[in-house]
């Protein structure tokens, strides 16, 4: 089945194909080889998908596309003030190839145009034997995701012709804005501007772009995350050269154009797009690409101004543990009163991008659930992004609720714990699962409350075991006689999921754990058992193999009921029998109107 997102792409296709305005560009002369009818449009998204149509794999040259990106690799090697003292960031209002620099200083307008882009190349460092074009080369590619060449004939032919570039560089040189004898700097432009891409390559560049330097594709950081604003800042203000200003009113996406017939554009945190048609109009932007881009941003709502684009507040949803707690079971009794002071401790699930918009509801939460809780858990799960604001602001909070006595947790921070904790948020606020967190908040909890109740609690006789609580005396000793015993030690595995069930399992001391087997050595825990209670009764009862794994955490001592022997119970005690039955019954009643508040709290 066709995407209606390609249909999109193959409308406009079919609709500027026969389009034949705009002309290919010779001055460079072998650039006027490129055939007008080449034409390739793709989107790439954040998370790596590609939309392609038309001749998305055709190489051609990228030309000042690639001044953006090594305007990237100027920063990261020299910082923003260095770079700033030398090149500016305003429009210039003139062409590309202009000698325009700004009078007195003779900085150059924007690194954007053909004289920011030379005085870029010369901010480039050279690092460990390697050359200025061999380091643009390998970051151009960490970005395109694939290994980028140099077009050997399209860069001797302008290098043979640049006089006119060759002429900014002199001028750059006499500023000192260039340090040293431009002629190789010079070289390296031309170079990097005669790196071979296709149009899909532009598309990842620019998905790249909006995703915060991480190229989507291959998973790798190819842009340091403090620049990608900068770059994209540029490219908004200064990339379509003098028609800047028009495209971001009509298209409203930060983009790069170059001679090749090539556009880059972006929409920042969402997706990229890479056109190629090499027909250009009088400011060297492709016709075909500013046609495309205009309709893109339209028909798909990509102006990045859309007023309707506005990120989610954080706050996903938010129970406390009176509605859900974690999975390890409590006796009755501990049990009730952990509900009833469960809403001391409050969950917030968070989700998307924390930055200031979306983080700042969230923190209006935190102070007002100060006045109320002790704990508070914020679950990361779904938070795809940290800024740097929102951890500061997440420290600070961290602290002044500390110094009012509410204790503040994270948990599933995933890739966003390191940063979280170098933050400042010591080890002890995080914790991996929201189990393991509400564990830590309900023992707090519940030695305020119940200072004599035991964590773990004390080996017990038959007597004391919930399932046989209404059983006389006599009725005690029979199974007490009947039942088998079973020791296992810490880490044993009681019950294999996928196993037949045919023992009920009673226990009298240590604890067990049921496992859901994630594969790769992971599990999630379901649930913890302790001495008093029993096990295992639901495949038991039903006959079905089991369907989770159990495994002692402490050494175990347990009692089993087999079904040989509760069929002969049936027989020769009925009344027993039904005991038994009815209080599995109460306590799956029990476990049932749990997980149904638990739900009602999760489906909020
Ligand atoms: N190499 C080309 C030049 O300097 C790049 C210009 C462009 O793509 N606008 O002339």
């Amino acid at each position: 089945m066709k995407s209606p997102v390609s249909h999109v792409l193959k409308v406009l296709h079919e609709r500027y194909a026969t389009l034949r305005e705009g002309k290919v560009a010779d001055y460079i002369p072998e650039l006027s080889k490129a055939n007008p009818d080449w034409f390739g449009i793709c989107i790439a998204t954040r998370d790596g998908h590609l939309y392609e149509v038309g001749d998305t794999r055709q190489k051609f040259t990228i030309q000042s596309i690639s001044k953006a990106l090594s305007y990237g690799l100027a920063l990261e090697d020299r910082g923003e003030d260095h770079v700033l003292k030398r090149i500016g960031v305003e429009p210039s209002g003139d062409a590309f190839n202009a000698i325009s620099l700004k009078p007195g200083s003779g900085a150059p307008f924007n690194p954007m145009i053909n004289a920011g882009a030379i005085a870029t190349c010369g901010q480039i460092l050279k690092i460990d034997g390697e050359s200025r074009i061999e380091r643009i080369a390998k970051y151009l590619s960490r970005c395109a995701g694939g290994q980028l060449e140099i077009d050997e004939e399209i860069y001797r032919s302008e290098s043979m012709t640049g006089h006119r570039n060759r002429a900014i560089g002199w001028m750059l040189r006499n500023f000192d804005i260039i340090e040293e004898e431009p002629r190789e700097i010079l070289e390296t432009y031309f170079q990097q501007c005669s790196l071979k891409v296709t149009c899909a390559d532009l598309a990842v560049m620019g998905a790249t772009l909006a995703n915060q330097g991480f190229n989507p594709i291959t998973g790798e950081r190819a842009i340091a995350h403090e620049y990608v604003d900068n770059v994209l800042g540029v490219m908004a203000s200064c990339g379509m050269y003098d028609w800047s200003g028009e495209w971001i009113y009509r298209v409203g996406l930060p983009a790069k154009s170059g001679v090749g017939g090539g556009i880059l554009a972006v929409l920042p945190g969402q997706l990229g797009i890479g056109v190629f048609s090499p027909p250009l109009d009088e400011q060297g932007n492709s016709v075909r690409g500013i046609r495309v881009c205009m309709d893109l941003a339209r028909e798909l709502s990509l102006h990045m101004f859309n007023p309707s684009a506005v990120p989610q507040p954080a706050l996903r949803r938010s129970y406390n543990a009176s509605q859900v707690n974690s999975r390890r079971r409590l006796p009755a009794i501990t049990f009730r009163e952990l509900r009833r002071y469960g809403d001391r401790i409050r969950v917030l699930e968070l989700q998307g991008p924390l930055l200031f918009s979306t983080f700042e509801p969230v923190i209006r939460e935190l102070v007002k659930q100060a006045a109320y809780c002790q704990h508070i858990i914020l679950n990361f799960t779904y938070v795809f992004s940290v800024d740097a604001v929102s951890l500061r602001m997440l420290h600070q909070v961290w602290q002044q609720l500390a110094e009012a006595g509410v204790r503040l947790i994270c948990c599933h921070a995933g890739r966003h714990g390191h940063p979280i904790a170098a933050a400042g948020l010591g080890e002890e606020s995080l914790f991996t699962t929201e189990d393991a967190a509400l564990e830590s908040c309900e023992n707090e909890v519940l030695a305020g409350i119940l200072p004599h109740h035991e964590m773990v609690p004390p080996p017990v006789g038959l007597l004391d075991c919930t399932l046989f609580s209404r059983c006389d005396a006599a009725e005690l000793e029979l199974l007490g006689s009947r039942m088998e015993s079973a020791s296992y030690a810490a880490g044993d595995t009681i019950i294999q999921s996928g196993s037949r069930a045919d023992e009920l399992f009673v226990l009298t001391s240590g604890s067990v754990e049921v496992r859901l087997n994630l594969g790769n050595k992971r599990y999630q825990r379901l649930d913890v058992f302790s001495s008093g209670m029993s096990f295992g009764e639901l495949a038991f009862l039903d006959a079905s193999p089991r369907s989770a794994d159990v495994v002692a955490t402490a050494g175990v001592e347990c009692r089993i009921i087999t079904r040989a022997l509760f069929e002969e119970i049936g027989h020769a005690h009925p009344a027993l029998k039904a005991k038994i039955l009815n209080e599995i019954a109460l306590q799956l009643c029990d476990r049932l109107r749990q997980a149904n508040i638990e739900i009602s709290a999760l489906r909020n």
